[in-house]
């Protein structure tokens, strides 16, 4: 299935249908525009050592061509601009495209930023607060770290259920940190640290402080690095203080995560922080008491990543909004095709 997206992405753009796509799309009236949210979270050539390679989403020649597309095609809008179309029924330009990136890897400042710029484009950076003070590791980047350092072929863990993982070779051992990584996203009420030692005990690769803040430094930004943006005119708005999975934690405690995070960043970078990306896209129903405490918390727009985008004119859930996902896959060749018709072939 993925290979047939793959040719018809290419047909689609070698037919000059997604240019006739886009360029028609122009003339629709606001509400029947579609909204297009790309979200990048790595821009690399080289991923570095015992990273998680999962995350990388673009090279930086791939990012170029990416937003030269986009800005030739559609009108790169902020969320404000959004807020404005919700609030005040201001029509938003032909074609509205939101850029954004989640997680604030070091590299969005190094390699996305300076292309960025470039463009004259601007992009949402989202910030999980807790790991731009204290120097520590993603919870994800964990995991890979340690499976790249571990020497065992073979590893079982007992927390938080019985699992088993051979780590044979490169296929086994990345098939294991997806597996973990589903592990730390899926299950509710787990403690996260408890998890993460027992793996690190499991694999026999000792985990000390040092280690993980010269990781940290080395692939995560810190405060100054947040700040750095602003100061070029991008927007950065909140991605939760612990990166833990929404809807596997209790909602006090998402109003109390969320909490932190949008004080943190309003007085790190003296941003209004109205909008969230959920971490790892995955929200709450209507309903739901974690979607009240996303509501109780200040938040009035937020993301999902489903790989769909929305017709402005059907959005009724603001904290529901669809998002696409760049992945090194989407090649200058096939990127147009996925642009004119992402709910099909992205
Ligand atoms: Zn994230």
């Amino acid at each position: 299935m993925y290979h047939l997206r793959e040719r018809l992405a290419v047909a689609v753009q070698r037919t000059g249908l997604a240019h006739i796509i886009l360029k028609a799309s122009v003339g629709l009236p606001s509400s029947w525009q579609r909204l297009i949210v790309m979200t990048w979270h790595r821009v690399a050539k080289d991923l570095g050592c015992g990273f998680d390679r999962g995350v990388l989403s673009a090279s930086p020649e791939q990012f170029d061509h990416q937003v030269s597309v986009l800005k030739e095609y559609c009108s790169l809008i902020d969320t404000t601009d959004i807020e404005r179309y919700r609030d005040e029924g201001r029509p938003l330009p032909p074609n509205p495209a939101l850029l954004t990136f989640d997680d604030g890897y070091r590299d969005n400042l190094t390699v996305a930023l300076p292309i960025l710029k470039k463009h004259h484009a601007k992009a949402v950076f989202f910030i999980p607060t807790g790991f731009m003070g204290v120097r520590r590791l993603f919870w994800w980047e964990r995991i890979s770290a340690i499976i790249a350092r571990c020497r065992r072929s073979e590893i079982r863990l007992g927390y938080p259920a019985p699992l088993q993982f051979s780590l044979n070779d490169g296929v086994s051992r990345y098939e294991a940190e997806r597996r973990l990584a589903r592990v730390g996203k899926t299950y509710p009420r787990m403690d996260l640290t408890l998890f993460l030692t027992g793996l690190a005990e499991a694999c026999e690769v000792p985990w000390d402080e040092n280690m993980e803040c010269s990781l940290a430094d080395e692939l995560i930004l810190d405060w100054s690095g947040v700040r750095a943006l602003v100061e070029d005119g991008m927007n950065v708005q909140s991605h939760g203080d612990s990166h833990r999975i929404l809807p596997t934690i209790s909602a006090e405690e998402v109003l109390s995560d969320l909490r932190t995070c949008r004080e943190l960043l309003q007085a790190q970078t003296g941003l209004a922080q109205r909008v969230l990306a959920y971490p790892a896209g995955i929200g709450f129903v209507p309903g739901d008491p974690g979607y009240r405490a996303v509501e109780q918390a200040g938040f009035g727009l937020a993301f999902r990543l489903d790989g769909a985008t929305c017709r402005m004119a059907r959005i009724s859930d603001w904290l529901n909004i669809s998002r696409l996902c760049s992945t090194p896959g989407m090649t200058d060749e096939r990127f147009l095709g996925y642009l004119a018709a992402p709910n099909y072939l992205a």
